[in-house]
């Protein structure tokens, strides 16, 4: 993004209402604004014909819109679309557009690599390289929605949905995500109401806390394990913030939270994390919090596999025998549909084949020698 220039993406409404003060301009003036980038995808100051042709020059001059550079773009038989985009230095970041009946969900993402490094994901695998701004991850589903109108022929709304679920853990770059996540929100903006907006954490607990007052959207949170021996070593977060923290932190937010449940994913590693034990002390572990109510559901995703990881997916034997136990024990659980498989665009293969420049790796595949878990 262009450094001389403002890229005016960066900005939420309350953002570019101070912006455009301090080029001497009126509030109303940043709305009409913020719908001609948001709401019409427009690139070019000449064409907002509905402001004054002194401030269209003045911007002209001073400010910019201007979103990511894409790479690869990549559509699916099942009309799943990938995009790779260029964030400078050699990293490369993906959204994935992922069309169903009743909505259509972009899956975006918030930083190059992550920090956390689960063994289970390749984005973890590949190390931290850096936080996107918020430009950068506002650019991805403005793109992303403006290409598909285009494409589809269409003035509608396209995505209906946006989950944090792609590369990155967005608790880790908040002060760039917040803003982002109110442009979503925003009735100039994309108008999509709280519930249609996903933040997917590790368990990042003080910005759970954050988010649930400053942007209570829909919270899913990345379990993964039943006890922290394991969930030390399959999500490193842990060792920082273990299982009681987390549970509790979920409880507090579900008072702020638009939906009255929290979603758990849960990733499914075969011998690792699958068997009836691990269902059992699940269901014993979410019954200690929620005060007697249902109040989370769980989402199994079969692994992924990627070249390195050393492990394997869950055959759909046990996948469907652990959703029984859960939802016998009355915990609303559904297993996640693979989509995009043809173009690597599953959870946790995102960006597996771009090349790895971060140092970070070196670091990560000295800890790759992990002993892998196995249940006894
Ligand atoms: N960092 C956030 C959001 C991005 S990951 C988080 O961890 O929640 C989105 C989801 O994909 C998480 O639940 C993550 O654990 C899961 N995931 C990562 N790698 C995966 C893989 N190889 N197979 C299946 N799911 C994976
Ligand atoms: Fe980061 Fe999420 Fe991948 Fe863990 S699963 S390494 S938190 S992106």
């Amino acid at each position: 993004m262009s450094t001389t220039l403002t890229n005016l993406l960066n900005f939420d409404l309350p953002g570019l209402v101070a912006y455009c003060q301090s080029l001497g301009e009126k509030p109303f003036r940043a709305t009409q604004l913020f719908r001609w980038i948001h709401q019409r995808g427009a690139t070019d100051f000449a064409q907002m014909t509905d402001l004054a042709k002194s401030l269209r020059e003045k911007l002209a001059t001073q400010a910019c819109i201007e979103g990511l550079k894409i790479l690869t773009q990549q559509e699916s038989r099942d009309g799943t679309i990938k995009w790779l985009f260029d964030v400078g230095d050699g990293n490369a970041v993906e959204a994935v557009f992922i069309p169903e009946d009743d909505r259509g969900t972009l899956c975006v993402s918030s930083q190059a690599g992550c920090a956390v490094g689960c063994r289970f994901c390749s984005t973890g695998h590949q190390g931290f390289s850096r936080n996107l701004t918020t430009g950068e991850i506002i650019a991805q589903l403005w793109f992303a929605e403006h290409f598909l109108r285009r494409h589809l022929n269409t003035s509608e709304r396209v995505i209906t949905n946006v989950v944090m679920m792609g590369m990155g853990e967005p608790l880790q770059n908040y002060a760039a995500l917040v803003p982002a996540l109110r442009t979503m929100l925003d009735d100039h903006g994309y108008g999509l109401s709280r519930r249609r907006v996903t933040v997917s954490t590790s368990g990042v607990v003080p910005m759970m806390q954050r988010l649930s007052q400053d942007c209570p959207v829909a919270l899913a949170v990345s379990l993964h394990a039943p006890n922290d021996g394991l969930r030390d070593h399959l999500v490193p977060l842990n060792r920082k913030y273990p299982l009681d923290e987390l549970l509790q932190a979920c409880e507090a937010y579900l008072e702020f939270a638009p939906r009255d449940f929290v979603t758990f994913e849960y990733c499914m590693l075969d011998g690792v994390n699958d068997q009836p034990e691990h269902a059992q002390q699940l269901i014993d572990l979410v019954r200690r919090y929620g005060k007697g109510k249902a109040w989370c559901k769980f989402n199994l995703i079969p692994f992924n596999p990627f070249p390195q990881s050393g492990l394997l997916r869950s055959g759909s034997a046990a996948v469907q025998r652990f959703a029984q136990l859960l939802n016998d024990a009355g915990i609303v659980t559904t297993v996640r549909k693979t989509r995009g498989d043809d173009i690597d665009a599953a959870c946790g293969q995102l960006a597996g084949d771009v090349k790895d420049r971060t140092r970070a790796a070196e670091r990560m595949a000295k800890q790759r020698t992990i002993s892998v878990y196995r249940a006894r």
